[in-house]
């Protein structure tokens, strides 16, 4: 380099104005308040001075949507929110996006994470699950045009979609902290994936347990927010919805707000439990007697004992060899277990260590001697009988490998109970004591592998007790319990047929446990 051209360069710099510290957090926080839709001026640039009304107004904006002090003056607080971690979406969506609802037109949606591995898979089967839990939507991964496509993208990037050849995404990302991930609202196109972008950059935690290490962000919370946006929500201002723009310590459950905005959008989920204050009482039995257990969309309850396994639904009961290989059903719930009343769902069932089952059903518990199946005497009691609280439902029971019965109320709530007299002794969160299992699940059991199973609905939850965790997440079906279903309509009529036949002879006869050894 000649000493000329040194002494140009240096002269240059020397004369280009530095920007002060002043003019980048000016900038910055006309950036954010552009970026997030608090500020719509067209007119204003980042050179508009912070005192200006309109960026006052617009940071008093900011400031009233996360609750903190300032009335459009730019302090620390203000500041900080702004630099936290966060969705990449707007939280003041502009006017003209908000005359039209964007919803799926369809239920059924297919969804697929990039070249995932199956942590992260099973991570967003989860994240799925937490939606589907609650509304009409169903999902299932397709890894061939999907209708919602996840990625891992960084910096200015581009869609992943191959069909959308290198168009390069309107968001872009910011390296660690900032912008984590954003996604596009519903797009209803056949001939392109709904998207969401998650940062690459950032330190995620790919887990499905609420323990997130240190420094590591939680991918389950993000994701389940951006699946949001996929759906159609858009931001909301409350630290406990899924749909608050920033990583809150709150873990992946919807909120009341988060339930009704989905429900809005998708209605409720059609297969939604039956109360047992208002036992659907219909004549029609027809339809409960031909149900195929292959076809059932979810199931009531789950039994596990040692030779069998008992499925319910509704007014029904199957008998499963415990290797899975056979069955035997639909029979009648009042036929198989005569005690109870007709027209009867089961809300939960467990097997005490001492081997009677305790059912609890039509608002009521009954204690069943095994392997006989018939009632003990003084049963069933009702739940004030026992201290139950009357205004909670009975959702799920199970006892765990350690010997411990629990009773899952409808919500959070779970009762430790003491089997010498059956009543409650403690009450814990459904969190404290089984973390990573959404509310309210509606069957529970202890699988003959050890591991807790939970059901809520469709949805199926295999728990390890010992370590505390969810160890996979997925949509019910009855390979979990071993039982092959064929998927051919043709063979599963012939099996339903052979079924039939296997039991046409006197359905009463199944009164035992050894229902399928004679
Ligand atoms: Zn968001
Ligand atoms: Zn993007």
């Amino acid at each position: 380099m000649s000493l000329a051209y040194l002494v140009a360069f240096v002269s240059v710099t020397i004369c280009a104005s530095t920007p002060t510290a002043e003019n980048l957090v000016n900038t910055e926080v006309i950036e954010y308040l552009q970026r997030y839709g608090y500020l719509k001026e067209a007119n204003v640039s980042t050179h508009t001075s912070i005192e200006d009304d309109k960026i006052k107004e617009a940071i008093a904006l900011f400031q009233e949507y996360y609750q903190i002090p300032g009335n459009g003056i730019l302090n620390d607080n203000t500041l900080d929110q702004m630099r936290k971690p966060r969705c990449g979406l707007p939280d003041m969506p502009h006017q003209e996006h908000n005359t039209n609802t964007v919803k799926w037109k369809k239920t059924h949606l297919t969804w697929n994470f990039h070249l995932a591995d199956a942590n992260t898979l099973k991570l967003a089967t989860y994240a799925f699950s937490i939606w589907a839990a609650n509304t009409s939507l169903t999902f299932e991964r397709k890894t061939l045009n999907p209708d919602i496509l996840i990625s891992y993208r960084g910096g200015i990037h581009t869609y992943i979609d191959n069909r959308r050849e290198e168009t390069i995404c309107s968001g872009l990302f910011d390296g660690p902290g900032g912008v984590l991930a954003h996604a596009f609202p519903p797009m209803n196109d056949p001939m392109q994936s709904t998207e969401i972008h998650v940062d690459v950059a950032e330190p995620w935690f790919i887990q499905l347990n609420e323990s997130v290490s240190e420094n590591k962000l939680h991918l389950l919370y993000t994701l389940t927010h951006e699946i949001g946006h996929s759906l159609g929500l858009s931001h909301n201002h409350r630290a406990d919805s899924l749909m608050f723009p920033y990583v809150t310590d709150k873990s992946a459950t919807l909120s009341i707000e988060d339930i009704l905005a989905i429900q809005r959008l998708y209605g409720k989920n059609q297969n939604e439990v039956p109360s047992t204050r208002s036992p659907s009482v219909t004549t029609d039995t027809r339809k409960t007697s031909t149900q195929n257990l292959c076809d059932l969309p979810y199931v009531d309850n789950v039994l596990v004992l040692k030779h069998h396994i008992f499925v319910t639904y509704r007014k029904s009961i199957w008998v499963i060899a415990i290797n899975g290989k056979r069955y035997k059903g639909p029979l009648a719930l009042n036929d198989y277990l005569r005690f109870l009343p007709a027209n009867v769902s089961i809300n939960a069932v467990y097997q005490r260590p001492s081997e009677e089952i305790v059912m609890f059903a039509n608002n009521k518990i009954y204690m069943v001697d095994y392997p006989s199946f018939q009632l003990k005497n003084g049963w069933p009691k009702t739940h004030s009988d026992l201290n139950f609280p009357a205004e909670m439902r009975v959702n799920a029971a199970l006892v765990t490998n350690r010997g411990q019965t629990y009773v899952i109320f409808d919500g959070d709530s779970v009762a430790l109970m003491n089997e010498c007299d059956m009543t409650i002794r403690e009450y814990h969160s459904l969190k404290a004591i089984f973390p990573g299992i959404p509310s309210s699940p509606t069957a529970a059991y202890r699988y003959i592998d050890g591991s807790l199973h939970f059901l809520q609905k469709r949805q199926y939850y295999k728990f390890n007790e010992f370590t505390q965790t969810v160890t996979n997440a997925d949509t019910f079906d009855m390979k979990i319990l071993n039982v092959n279903c064929p998927t051919d309509g043709l063979l599963r009529q012939l099996q339903d047929l052979l079924n039939r036949l296997l039991q046409s002879n006197n359905l009463l006869e199944y009164t035992t446990e050894d229902a399928l050894d004679d």
